[in-house]
């Protein structure tokens, strides 16, 4: 048995929004740099990156493809008709062959250039047991985001409530970038379900692909082993996760959907009251009804956020509660286009968690809350982007002097680090025994680490 590190969640070209340079080579050079040895193709549904794939990739075993000495599982996103995303891993060219021909009834488009991600007229249950006809793997994919998943704001508690009959063939839940075990083992639904986590990467680059990772015991990167160690079978298993810290996800804070300002709500005793009149927490209809007791709540708006102060946790609770019904407008919207508040990934959590945090089913394995490298790197060059010419070069210089990003991240020593760059040394430390202050994510926008001593 072996440990190979797979994120088994990626796009291609055919879906918006994903860099036009993603390709096998440039993928293939990323997983060296992370340490990845297993990723999933991505899009196998649309015609032209299938064909892709099938000319390049080199057929292994059962279910087993390989290019340049990096294994591939055959993958796909798809969209339900109830707006759930689901990641589905496929044994064969030919299952995915029939799969796109049971699901081209079922959609406007699969085959177009931008069907990469198909939407299609199948109920959560169908899907599952579609895929599991066709001896494949399914999953909700980032279970908690408030857009396109399963435990959105307004939709289910629990995988029965989505999946009836078919949860038993659910194989996994995809934890997403804004969650982590820590928030997911608080659904005690979840505790007979393996995670997964996964980059679900728009792009080749190290802030992108393998940023979330499957470590997984396997002795082949062979379908078979895979879906044992998903399943826990025949001693195969998930020994790690690792994914980023939820805090740096995009979606971990609730935001306002219109100015996209994240929302803190911070308890602390002994609150003044302000202004009745200005007060945030009304109702969406036209008549303004305050919905929240006002005396004991306070607000502060700055460009990126909206900071509430409430005198307890039964006033958190209830100002999420409003929340989840949609029933709070935006304090920070000037114009005629009032926002309306909507929960991150953090508050859902908290409002349908049925179990206190750090309850984990004995299978569990341990999560590794990560901060990319060229988060560090980004934060110590006090660059406002990890794809800056600067990062990305200090980055290349770091792997190719130190070896894998994931080495250097969880277990080089230190001095080792330092020998090469004291500052990088020093912020890894300091990662790694949590000391590190996050200003979290939320609305689309990415969380960053602040390093005030670099300042
Ligand atoms: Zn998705
Ligand atoms: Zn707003």
């Amino acid at each position: 048995m072996d440990s190979w590190d797979a994120d088994l969640h990626i796009h291609s070209p055919h879906s918006i929004a994903v860099s036009k340079t993603l390709n096998l080579d440039t993928m293939v050079e990323t997983a060296r740099k992370k340490g990845l040895r297993i990723i999933g193709t991505g899009d196998i549904t649309q015609p032209d990156w299938r064909k892709y794939m099938a000319t390049h990739l080199e057929r292994t075993g059962e279910g087993a493809f390989m290019y340049k000495g990096v294994h591939f599982f055959i993958q796909v996103e798809l969209e339900d008709s109830e707006s759930i995303h689901h990641v589905i891993l496929l044994p064969s060219f030919t299952a995915a062959e029939e799969l796109a021909t049971g699901l081209r009834s079922k959609t406007k488009d699969l085959d177009g250039e931008w069907a990469g991600r198909p939407h299609v007229h199948l109920t959560p249950a169908e899907v599952v047991e579609m895929v599991t006809k066709l001896g494949g793997l399914i999953g909700p994919a980032h279970a908690f985001t408030p857009f396109k998943a399963i435990f959105r704001q307004g939709r289910y508690k629990t995988l029965r409530e989505c999946f009836q009959g078919a949860e038993k063939h659910v194989s996994f839940l995809e934890l997403g970038l804004s969650a982590d075990t820590h928030i997911a083992d608080q659904l005690s639904c979840l505790a007979n379900v393996t995670f997964l986590s996964n980059s679900d990467a728009h792009s080749q680059g190290a802030q992108s692909l393998g940023r979330e990772c499957n470590r997984l015991e396997i002795d082949a990167a062979s379908f078979n082993e895979l879906a044992d160690a998903i399943g826990r079978k025949n001693g195969r298993r998930i020994s790690l996760n690792i994914g980023l810290d939820p805090r740096l996800g995009k979606y971990y804070l609730m935001f306002c959907k219109t100015c996209r300002r994240r929302v803190l709500v911070n308890i602390q005793s002994g609150v003044a009251g302000q202004d009745n009149g200005s007060t945030p927490i009304i109702e969406k209809s036209g008549k303004e009804k305050p919905l929240f007791p006002l005396t004991n709540t306070s607000f502060s708006i700055s460009d990126k956020f909206i900071t509430y102060q409430v005198p307890d946790a039964s006033a958190r609770r209830r100002l999420l509660e409003t929340v989840d019904k949609k029933k709070v407008i935006c304090p920070a919207c000037t114009g005629k286009q009032k926002g309306v508040i909507q929960l991150g990934v953090s508050e859902r959590l908290e409002l349908i968690a049925d179990q206190p945090p750090d309850t984990h089913p004995p299978h569990r394995p341990p999560y590794l809350d990560i901060i990319p490298l060229v988060e560090i790197i980004r934060a110590i060059k006090r660059v406002k982007s990890t794809t800056a010419a600067s990062v990305t070069r200090m980055y290349d210089d770091l792997i190719t002097k130190l070896g894998p990003e994931y080495g250097v991240l969880a277990d080089i020593p230190i001095t080792t680090i330092k020998k090469e760059d004291e500052t990088i040394g020093t912020v890894i430390d300091a990662f790694r025994q949590h000391q590190i202050s996050f200003i979290p994510g939320g609305g689309g926008t990415f969380g960053k680490i602040s390093l005030p001593e670099f300042e």
